[in-house]
């Protein structure tokens, strides 16, 4: 979501990330602070204001990696924005033009940082172990991700990727800067296209790979902590690869621990028995189901047979029995109404008064249209419904009106 960056007189910021990405306090000078476009205020005054420093050390979205947040003097910043060569802060208040403090949200920084290194790290292992490029890198507020081409990466791939890769954090292996142009890149070794001009900055981990990047980065991988693979699912032509690294990883594995082990406390088994005790418990509510659904369609043929003995049919030879139920399941007043419209010459008008349901059953004989009876009941009550000539299945919207429903649906059987 962007506040508004609009541009302004185009003057490079000076990025103090680039050189030092462990920098989180910093002074400034403001070059201009202006109302941000399109965001005022009720009161009229402008809610959010645009900030240009001459020096910064805030991380604008760009490359996958979201913005800082932090401070600059009393101003809270909301957004940073890369435009052109200017940094803009979008801060919720106007700043002076005068030398300022800014002071990072360092633990949102540092969790990027290891994001970020682990996602060049953990990309580097499925390249050179798998021959699978990235595609993109997508760093979120809970999970990131890397779409990789290529053939599927199977359970295989993705836990080697993400064993090779902790192999890589045990070597705490050095992560630096380096600067140069795309040729002298490319002769260090960088694999990516780069049609930028001029001089590049590039990550490199030592032994491992080497990137351009403008990114902010941890100084060695033992400082990514680890990294967790999570999923992968497919996107488009991509592989999309789930990963967590650091405190984030951290924190989820605890979490999913703790699913894991209150999982285990309601399966009364240990956490290793989880899978299977939740095997055998769809099985047994399958089989359960399936016993109570038979259990159910005898009742209601019971139930039928019983009603049918004590209702004798009209004098125009048709049987109509409407029975009004309260509390009880759709699944059985269903049953029960094609029990009834089994017998020749019945029609069975049924509804439940707790849930608004309504069932219109006959046996082919007895020469109605239950949908066309359900649709004038439902034009009067209101609902939703339908059917086929011999069995349809409906819900009023007020199910206090079903008793007069039923009635209104007598009427019409009678009248028609
Ligand atoms: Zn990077």
């Amino acid at each position: 979501m962007s506040l508004g960056c609009a541009p302004t007189g185009i003057m490079a910021t000076r990025r103090l990330y680039y050189d030092d990405s462990f920098q989180r306090e910093f002074t400034a000078r403001v070059l201009s602070c202006e109302p941000a476009t399109g965001a005022p205020s009720p009161e009229g005054k402008a809610s959010t204001w645009q900030a240009i420093l001459d020096q910064t050390a805030f991380y604008p979205t760009s490359g996958g990696q979201p913005h800082d947040l932090g401070r600059i003097g009393d101003a809270e910043v909301l957004e940073v924005c890369d435009h052109h060569d200017e940094i803009v802060h979008v801060v919720d208040r106007r700043l002076e033009c005068v030398p300022v403090k800014g002071l990072i949200d360092w633990p949102r920084r540092f969790d990027h940082m290891q994001q970020h290194t682990g996602q060049h790290l953990l990309s580097a292992m499925f390249q050179q172990h798998f021959g699978l490029p990235t595609v993109s890198f997508h760093l979120g507020t809970d999970v990131c991700t890397i779409d990789l081409r290529g053939q599927e990466p199977s359970e295989q791939i993705l836990e080697n990727s993400e064993r090779a890769a902790g192999q890589m954090i045990f070597e705490d292996r050095r992560v630096s800067v380096r600067y140069g142009t795309a040729e002298e890149l490319s002769r260090l070794g960088v694999r990516k296209e780069v049609d930028r001009e001029g001089v590049l900055r590039a990550i490199e981990i030592a032994g491992v790979e080497l990137q351009p990047c403008g990114g902010t980065h941890v100084k060695s991988t033992g400082q990514i902590g680890m990294i967790l693979v999570r999923r992968c699912t497919k996107i488009r032509q991509d592989w999309r690869v789930e990963f967590v690294c650091g405190g984030r990883a951290e924190q989820r594995a605890r979490r999913d621990f703790r699913w894991l082990r209150e999982s285990a406390e309601k399966l009364s088994c240990a956490p290793e028995e989880v899978v299977s005790a939740i095997g055998r418990a769809l099985a047994e509510r399958d089989a359960n189901f399936k016993n109570y659904r038979e259990l159910l369609e005898r009742l209601a043929a019971a139930e039928a047979a019983l009603v049918l003995q004590s209702t004798p049919s009209d004098s125009d030879g048709l049987r109509v029995i409407d029975r009004i139920f309260s509390g009880m399941q759709p699944e059985f007043l269903g049953l029960f109404a094609s029990e009834l419209a089994k017998r020749e010459n019945t029609i069975a008008l049924l509804g439940d008064t707790d849930c608004g349901h309504v069932f219109f059953a006959q046996h082919p004989s007895s020469g109605k249209d239950m949908n066309a009876l359900l649709r004038r009941v439902l034009e009067k009550f209101g609902g939703k419904g339908g059917g086929t000539r011999d069995f349809a299945r409906g819900k009023v919207v007020d199910p206090s009106h079903l008793e007069t429903a039923l009635v209104l649906a007598r009427e019409k059987l009678s009248g028609a």
